[in-house]
């Protein structure tokens, strides 16, 4: 790494402290995956900037703030087992392999999982397995070897009103689901704490912006979700 470079990492670091992230895990994770490998050549000056960056067909980037806060407010253990729905370029799953045991993450289309798993193998990031299907199904039984329930989930695209069903069964009782709720312009992070088989206490925890989830899979380049 030239020294531009850690000096610009070290930047994001000590901007995110600012606003509010405190778990140094979770600051360590953001210092060491490197965000420049996410986005495309034109962005990569500003890749160590806090702020949401293109990275083609419509597609975004988090901001590494909201990157940091989901993290954070999944109070991860380095024995927890996580799923997150919506891979996207892979960066947020990234970060997440520094601060739990196993990531599972699913994506609905098929070019972005492709280059989000060259991504994982280039940085050789071991504990995660990453598959195209519907995350608001749930993780699927493979081969006769199911992996729910997990210990955390989160999901990087908007539910319009609740969490999809299959994602509550899925987490454990104890366990929290961090998912972004709300139509566009009108979104929140919403925290779920799952308290019981069928209770959880629900807390708004920021506004955000999140393209929505979206039903099946898919191969079609004009059915990339729309950037936020
Ligand atoms: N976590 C990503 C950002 C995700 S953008 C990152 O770090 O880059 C939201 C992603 O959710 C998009 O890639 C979109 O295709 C995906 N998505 C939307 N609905 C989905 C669904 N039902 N199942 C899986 N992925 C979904």
């Amino acid at each position: 790494m030239n020294t531009q470079n850690a000096n610009k990492r070290i930047r994001l670091i000590m901007d995110l402290r600012r606003k509010g992230i405190t778990d140094t895990n979770v600051l360590s994770a953001i210092e060491r995956i490197p965000r420049d490998f996410f986005v495309p050549d034109q962005a990569k000056d500003q890749a160590w900037e806090d702020i949401a960056l293109p990275i083609g067909l419509g597609q975004t980037i988090s901001q590494p703030l909201v990157v940091a806060f989901m993290s954070q407010a999944l109070e991860l253990s380095d024995m927890d087992k996580v799923l997150e729905i919506g891979t996207g370029c892979g960066y947020q799953a990234a970060v997440l392999t520094r601060l739990c045991r196993r990531v599972y993450t699913i994506e609905r289309h098929k070019a972005l999982l492709a280059d989000a798993e060259k991504r994982f193998d280039a940085l050789k990031l071991r504990n995660i397995t990453a598959i195209a299907a519907d995350g608001m199904k749930g993780w699927p039984t493979i081969n006769g070897i199911d992996q729910a329930p997990f210990d955390k989930i989160i999901v990087t695209a908007a539910a319009r009103e609740e969490p999809p069903q299959a994602l509550k069964d899925q987490l454990k009782v104890g366990g929290i689901m961090i998912i972004p709720v709300g139509g566009s312009g009108n979104q929140n992070l919403v925290r779920y704490k799952k308290e019981s088989e069928d209770t959880f206490a629900v807390k708004s925890i920021l506004p955000v912006r999140f393209v929505p989830l979206l039903p099946d899979v898919t191969s079609d380049k004009n059915d990339m979700a729309y950037s936020a």
